[in-house]
């Protein structure tokens, strides 16, 4: 159990952009852009180094919803990032898989 099963069971609040039965996208408490909004899906998998072929649908599914969710946000046509950090090395500080969606201005490259 993370904060995010708490966001998803609305026992937490969070601002959300979008919801269905399998996802959930919220702003992130501490955006480092305009828009920063984390995109998780509602089945708790710790990070990307336990994803099983098992969940490809829904991975391939949250692909699809990132764009749409950038497109409702506005940063679609000058361009966004998407970042999934995985462990220490990357600084994944929540284990629930969430896919960063980072626009709203110019960002660097490469990542620091
Ligand atoms: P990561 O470092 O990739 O694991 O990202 C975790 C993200 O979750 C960070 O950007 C945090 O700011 C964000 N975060 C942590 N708690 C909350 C919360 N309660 N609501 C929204 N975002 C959160």
């Amino acid at each position: 159990m993370t904060i995010f099963d708490k966001i998803i069971n609305k026992e937490i609040p969070a601002q959300i952009v979008f919801e269905d039965e399998k996802c959930l996208a919220f702003r992130d408490i501490n955006p480092q852009a305009p828009v920063h909004v984390l995109l998780i899906p509602k089945r708790p998998i710790p990070t990307m180094n336990d994803v099983q072929p098992s969940d490809a649908e829904l991975m391939g599914y949250l692909m699809v919803k990132a764009p749409e969710i950038a497109k409702q946000l506005g940063v679609a046509e000058k361009g966004y990032r998407l970042v999934i950090n995985t462990n220490a090395h990357a600084g994944q500080t929540v284990s629930h898989i969430h896919i960063h969606i980072i626009g709203g201005r110019a960002l660097s490259w490469p990542p620091g």
